[in-house]
């Protein structure tokens, strides 16, 4: 696992060159967003302790693999963190794989592992946990959330953009690295946050998969012109197919 520093309060690590998660420094510990795939719970806790502090929370964006792959043992080597996830991603995290009648009746896409880790918090807008606000930025996943630290606006943004391969609003397939893009579950949505997480104004932009973006505002808004684009393109065919 490889660590980066990219603020003063914000630690990326790394596995396999593109999936990350990240440690927040606030005054009682680390804040740990998002838990990386499986079998990383121990490397994640020594990057930690080479950097002298605890994790006291465990927060995640969304509930794909690669986000919550390492819960389950960090949970069991952390029993008394705190394990926030918003209230919409918590049921995957159960089982229970249904969607709402309110939601788009879309298939969703990607791995939604069972864990036995039972959220201590739910997640809404507007939220604080420490020093992070909850931004809801549904499309990728249905209950999809970023993190906005109120100290410095840096944004946490999960999986709602990616930087590996180019930089992209979810949805959005880079060639060189489509993974995200496959397991986007609703394109309209995920542009929607896309656009409220630009709206910020965020000082940097830490991702799921990719190198953190600083000053990333005219990036943001160039991956939102594609996607737009893409989705008017889309609307067309279907509407030539109707
Ligand atoms: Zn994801």
């Amino acid at each position: 696992m490889k660590m980066t520093s990219t603020t003063n309060n914000l630690f990326q690590l790394t596995h396999l060159v593109a999936f990350n998660c990240y440690l927040v420094r606030e005054d009682d510990g680390f804040t740990l967003i998002d838990t990386n795939m499986g079998g990383q719970a121990q490397a994640i806790m020594k990057e930690a302790s080479k950097l002298g502090l605890p994790i006291v929370r465990i927060v995640l964006t969304h509930a794909h693999v690669d986000h919550v792959g390492s819960l389950d043992a960090l949970h069991e080597a952390l029993p008394n963190v705190e394990v926030a996830i918003s209230e919409r991603d918590a049921r995957f995290l159960s089982g229970d794989k249904s969607l709402d009648p309110s939601e788009p009746q879309v298939r969703l896409r990607g791995g939604y592992p069972v864990c036995k880790t039972k959220p201590t918090l739910l997640l809404h807008e507007g939220d604080r946990i420490g020093s992070l606000e909850v931004i809801a930025t549904p499309g990728h996943t249905p209950g999809h959330v970023a993190f906005l630290d109120t100290r410095d606006r840096a944004v946490i943004a999960g999986d709602a953009y990616q930087t590996q391969g180019g930089v992209a609003v979810s949805g959005t397939i880079e060639i060189l690295f489509p993974l995200p893009a496959l397991a986007t579950w609703h394109k309209g949505l995920a542009l929607e946050s896309a656009r409220k997480l630009v709206a910020l104004q965020p000082s940097s932009l830490a991702v799921g998969h990719g190198r953190v973006l600083n000053h990333p505002q005219s990036e943001m808004e160039r991956a939102i012109r594609v996607m737009e684009q893409s989705l008017a393109k889309e609307e067309r065919k279907q509407s030539h197919v109707a």
